[in-house]
């Protein structure tokens, strides 16, 4: 048999991934995954500070999820949702509705976040129909945001090398100011410029109001813009400005919640009750992909009272395992005081990674819970970037690999997003390893 190297270089298209340098360089291959280590071909250990792209939460392989799967296997591995239910799905549902903001209380199961997204989309656009005005079909979303990447959420998202090529087939919608301190659109400074971002909002609905669905947000974080932590109260002030106009809410919780900013939902943190909120990522522990809509009764009840079907779903929504591993995943939340823990590792990350600040080419270090982005910097007096072409970002989380530590870029942004699990002398390690390959490559 052929070795997964040669095979994955002849056969696999990556995600995400710029397939020229992917084929030019030896695939690191991963056979086992225990804690927050990763395990190649070769008996090598990596630490995992993505949490294998944001969705890892309790560790690989923690014995309490892995039973959670096994038990479900013996029961059924999938039934369908279409006319039929199981038990861990109706029991995920409740479980969800019950940690969820107030007033969510219905729950749409997909399988991915940015399904989860397109699902709020349709809700949103299908509920103002039934009321009569269908006119509403327009969303608004921040600058730099990313929803995902199916037409729908792409159309919502504001990333250009992202959505560039796909333009033609997007629908329209409005973007307003990125809520981004370090590089303000405006040239202001927080707190002296009152959230100014955030009342661009207000300029847009005062503009198109009466044609708005709904805007929608990544509250606290902009995760794939390259971890922006927007200033305290943007939240609130967007949601304010959102309902002052009747338009509705949705929250984009795929990699915020469960856990990651430090509440369970990033909208907790500023008491904002959306009317519509996806997840997904964590959901899981990070175990098996599914992800959800969760709406308000007021937006169910528009289906309903017009007798109106939501024509949506997917062959394998609600499936049985991935809502078992997503039970035992919410039941670890507990037994485990994971949040708290999500939150004394927080304040380890905001310690070690102080140690970064006096490297030449860091330019801003932003974190909120353990979603944390380092941004390299070709001059820091004028925070001007390096070249694309240069692939600094790159070139820095390539050396780490070598040194022992998997994690991925932003463009020019490195992210931390460990597990909330992750050990404080696995931090520190990291931030070592980091530390070496930055001065290497910007040396
Ligand atoms: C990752 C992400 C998505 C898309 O989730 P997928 O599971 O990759 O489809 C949507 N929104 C946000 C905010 C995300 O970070």
């Amino acid at each position: 048999m052929e070795d997964a190297a040669a095979l994955d270089h002849r056969h696999v298209w990556h995600p995400f991934t710029d397939m020229d340098s992917w084929l030019a360089d030896e695939p690191l291959v991963v056979e086992r995954a225990e804690g927050c280590w990763l395990i190649d071909t070769a008996g090598r250990r990596y630490l995992d500070a993505n949490a294998s792209l944001w969705v890892n939460v309790h560790g690989h392989a923690r014995p309490e999820l892995d039973a959670a799967l096994r038990e479900q296997l013996d029961a059924a591995a999938h039934t369908t949702l279409l006319g039929l239910t199981n038990p861990p799905a109706a029991r995920l549902a409740a479980r969800l509705a019950a940690l969820a903001p107030p007033g969510l209380e219905r729950v749409f199961f997909s399988e991915s976040g940015a399904s989860a997204v397109e699902v709020a989309l349709k809700m949103a656009y299908a509920y103002w129909l039934f009321r009569g005005e269908g006119q509403r079909s327009l969303f608004v979303s921040a600058d730099g945001a990313y929803h995902g990447d199916t037409v729908g959420s792409v159309s919502v998202g504001h990333i250009d090398v992202f959505h560039d090529t796909y333009r033609p087939l997007l629908f329209p919608t409005h973007g307003f100011a990125q809520p981004h301190c370090y590089r303000c659109p405006l040239g202001l400074t927080y707190p002296s410029c009152d959230l100014a971002c955030a009342d661009t909002l207000d300029d847009v609905l005062v503009r198109h109001g009466d044609r708005v669905a709904a805007v929608v947000i990544e509250p606290l974080v902009q995760g794939a813009a390259g971890i922006i932590t927007a200033p305290d109260g943007h939240l609130r002030r967007v949601a304010e400005i959102t309902r002052r106009h009747g338009v509705l809410l949705i929250a984009d919780e795929v990699a915020t919640g469960f856990g990651r900013t430090g509440p369970m939902f990033a909208c907790e943190a500023e008491e904002v009750v959306p009317d519509l909120m996806a997840v997904g990522k964590g959901m899981t522990g990070g175990y098996l992909p599914m992800s959800a809509t969760l709406a308000s009764a007021a937006i169910f009840d528009a289906f309903t009272d017009a007798r109106q079907v939501f024509f949506h779903g997917h062959s394998y929504s609600g499936n049985p395992l991935a809502a078992a591993v997503a039970l035992a995943n919410l039941a670890l939340f507990d037994s485990d005081a994971t949040l708290a823990r999500g939150r004394a590792l927080g304040e380890v990350l905001a310690a070690e990674t102080k140690r970064l600040g006096g490297l030449d080419h860091v330019g801003d270090i932003r974190r909120r819970g353990v979603m944390c982005g380092i941004e390299l910097v070709a001059d820091r007096a004028t925070r001007a970037p390096y070249a694309s072409e240069a692939r600094v970002g790159a070139r820095v989380c390539r050396r780490a690999r070598d040194l022992g530590v998997v994690i991925r870029p932003l463009g020019d942004t490195i992210v931390l997003m460990p597990a909330l699990v992750m050990a404080p002398d696995e931090v520190a390690f990291c931030v070592d390893v980091l530390t070496r390959a930055i001065t290497e490559v910007t040396g």
